[in-house]
């Protein structure tokens, strides 16, 4: 963003609250931000880091090397990218502090909800009451929205669920068969 010359901006640093997300700011740019709903974070993530553990304390140990690799990647890869989207700024457009309202105010692309100028794409969430650039939805899991700041870990997340869940199957398969043999 151009400062404009008549307009003071000040560049944010630290955390704040923005809307009813918690932000960790540095030099005016959000990188860290926790939504609304971060109880399910805490929910989630332990599931997803419990699957980790299950996977590396029971179901490595009975499967063969490449098997072994093959589990770790997607269980580790879903607790990444839950990370990510979970923590990553999911593109809140707020302005730099101490804009002219009345600069704003007259923009028909104004956001009267958090007062910001909004984009195309973008969208005001009323859970997290921040606009969002490329909105997607608001996943009250991943305690927040998923905008296009964290709309690929997202995908990212629930592709490797999926193959984490079908690993399941091909594991108890695996096994089943080793005990027959
Ligand atoms: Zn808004
Ligand atoms: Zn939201």
């Amino acid at each position: 963003m151009e400062p404009c010359s008549k307009i003071q901006v000040k560049q944010p640093s630290g955390f704040f609250k923005l809307g009813n997300t918690y932000c960790l700011s540095i030099q005016g740019e959000v990188y860290i931000c926790i939504g609304p709903d971060w109880p399910y974070n805490f929910c989630l993530g332990s599931i997803v880091f419990g699957a980790n553990l299950f996977f590396l304390l029971i179901m490595a140990p009975q499967v063969d090397i490449l098997m072994q690799y093959i589990g770790l990647f997607i269980y580790m890869t879903s607790m990444i990218s839950y990370i990510i989207t979970a923590l990553k700024n999911p593109g809140i457009i707020f302005n730099h502090w101490e804009i002219e309202l009345e600069e704003t105010s007259n923009n028909k692309n104004y956001c009267k909800e958090c007062s910001v100028v909004i984009e195309k794409d973008s969208e005001h969430c009323y859970e997290c009451q921040v606009c969002i650039r490329g909105y997607d939805h608001h996943c009250p899991l991943s305690g927040k929205c998923i905008g296009s700041g964290n709309l690929i870990p997202f995908y990212i997340f629930l592709v490797s669920i999926f193959c984490g869940i079908f690993y399941v199957f091909i594991w108890i398969f695996l096994v089943a068969a080793s005990r027959r043999a």
